[in-house]
């Protein structure tokens, strides 16, 4: 089908004004929250689950990819149209359609927005566990595709443990429910086999979530160590004496000095690293774990605990790890954040490693991590118009990576492969293991249609390990 043809039949399905293809409108949808740029060709807003139906039977006509899309905070280039075709934003579709507080579900679509869940249920004492950093922005469905953690990933697992079911789109454009309302439907486990598929086996229009019973008290601390080597090992020990808290939160000496040059909250500029710890449970539990937790934190080196005495000093706190990633705007033009995992004993080695790191490249990095869950976030900061500065990140960048996989990690946590990591994919799966994850692929989306040239390494041999030039695949700028 002619571009043309193409664009007439969208805007027969979902309106004239909500087909953009003019290059003022679509560029608002070039990026992500990483480093790759591709301007769309055409961006579809459907309204419905029958109007997500409706394109991509069209874009299987006019054999032109689908790209679905969120809200644009993912960090590694997931909803960037690589290969072209058609961006479909899942922004219209933002109703939270159902809440079954005595079943403790709740039923909404892709767009909404993650806060939103906790807010709808929150007056009624229930929340949505998952709360990555971005929540006040990131859509249900980004989570679902992404496979999303956050803060609170340590006590509650990752958006997968709290999906029930989700309703999809097929590239045949049937609508098909996967998973449901209760726990463990019979048959494959299709619902897992979507959630973190990163957009490549169909679109998500619907997810039966689980909501949880707030906790009667939650208590949250910040320790403060004048050596990173002390903050690392206190999270080592404080998992090992058996506690795990709902969160437990690291950042470092360039993290402060960027959210106290922004939106200060008080962290002290002058400290190596600061952990933000937060239990939560029934009273006498969380009050007998945070004083066995300042005890470790003394006895591991930590020159101040400060326990918040309140919630509005709670919230501060977290004001300023939610915000950090935003506030690194403060120190550098650019940063492009890192995501390895390694074991939570490896701690230690690998944080001297990315130090060591920083200084070879010599380029600044600031980390603000889930270290509960041993999930670095090393942020490398720099400026994009410095000539070949780019190329140190990127170089830099891989060396972090390939760190966490010597030390037993591996190449992300939480915000997926997309276009980023599908060059060391290679480095963690066998061939045969990549064969056998493409095979299920093929099942649901034969052509391929769905967000090409995202998660697998490309060209097709399973096995390459390829560096710099796959992060800027042809067409594609950064
Ligand atoms: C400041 C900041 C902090 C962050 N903190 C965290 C954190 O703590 N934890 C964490 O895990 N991530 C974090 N992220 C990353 C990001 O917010 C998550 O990956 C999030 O889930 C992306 O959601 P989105 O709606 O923005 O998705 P998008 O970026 O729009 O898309 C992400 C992927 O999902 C696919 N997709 C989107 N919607 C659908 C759908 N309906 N059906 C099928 N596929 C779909 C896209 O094709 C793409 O591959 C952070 C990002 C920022 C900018």
């Amino acid at each position: 089908m002619p571009p043309k043809e193409l664009i007439r039949a969208l805007r027969a399905i979902v309106g004239e004004r909500y087909v953009l293809v003019e290059p003022e409108d679509v560029v608002v949808y070039e990026q992500d929250g990483s480093i790759f740029r591709v301007m769309p060709e055409i961006v579809a807003l459907p309204g419905d689950v029958e109007e997500v139906a409706a394109v991509v039977k069209a874009a299987k006509r006019a054999a032109v990819p689908i790209v679905p899309r969120g809200s644009g905070t993912g960090l590694a280039g997931g909803a960037v149209p690589a290969e072209g075709g058609i961006v479909l934003s899942l922004a219209r579709l933002d109703r939270i359609v159902k809440i079954d507080l005595p079943n403790r579900i709740a039923i909404v679509e892709p767009g909404v927005i993650n806060i939103d869940v906790t807010k709808a249920v929150a007056t009624e004492g229930f929340f949505y566990a998952p709360d990555p950093s971005s929540q006040a922005a990131c859509s249900i469905g980004g989570n679902v595709a992404n496979n999303s953690g956050g803060p609170h990933t340590l006590a509650y697992g990752v958006t997968t443990n709290h999906v029930l079911g989700v309703e999809v789109v097929l590239d045949d454009g049937q609508i098909v429910w996967l998973g449901g309302e209760v726990h463990d439907t019979p048959g494959y486990d299709l619902c897992g086999v979507f959630v973190g598929s990163e957009g490549t086996m169909g679109v998500v229009t619907k997810i039966a979530v689980k909501l949880m019973r707030a906790r009667e008290s939650v208590r949250t601390l910040l320790a403060i160590y004048d050596r990173m080597e002390d903050a690392t090992q206190a999270v080592v020990e404080i998992t090992g004496a058996g506690i795990i808290p709902a969160a437990l939160e690291m950042m470092d000496r360039t993290t402060i000095e960027a959210v106290e040059s922004g939106a200060p909250v008080g962290f002290p500029r002058d400290a190596e690293a600061v952990l933000l710890v937060e239990v939560e449970g029934v009273r006498e539990q969380t009050d007998q774990c945070i004083n066995l937790i300042h005890d470790i934190c003394r006895r591991g080196g930590a020159r101040e605990v400060r326990v918040a005495q309140d919630e509005t000093e709670r919230q501060r706190l977290w004001k300023g790890r939610k915000g950090a990633f935003g506030a690194m705007g403060a120190l550098a033009p650019n940063y492009y954040v890192n995501d390895g995992v390694v074991p939570r004993s490896q701690l230690p080695a690998i944080m001297k490693r990315v130090a060591e790191i920083s200084k070879q490249f010599n380029l600044r990095i600031a980390n603000v991590f889930h270290a509960g869950d041993g999930n670095l976030h090393p942020n490398i900061l720099f400026d994009m118009r410095a000539p070949g500065e780019l190329d140190r990140v990127i170089e830099a960048g891989a060396a972090i990576l390939t760190a966490c996989i010597e030390l037993g990690g591996s190449i992300t946590g939480e915000h997926g492969v997309g276009i980023e990591k599908k060059a060391y994919i290679g480095l963690l799966f066998s061939e045969a293991d990549l064969e056998a994850m493409t095979r299920v692929r093929k099942a649901l989306d034969p052509d391929g249609r769905f967000n090409p040239a995202k998660l697998f390494p490309t060209p097709a041999s399973c096995g390459e390990v390829r560096r710099q030039p796959a992060h800027m695949p042809a067409g594609m700028w950064i």
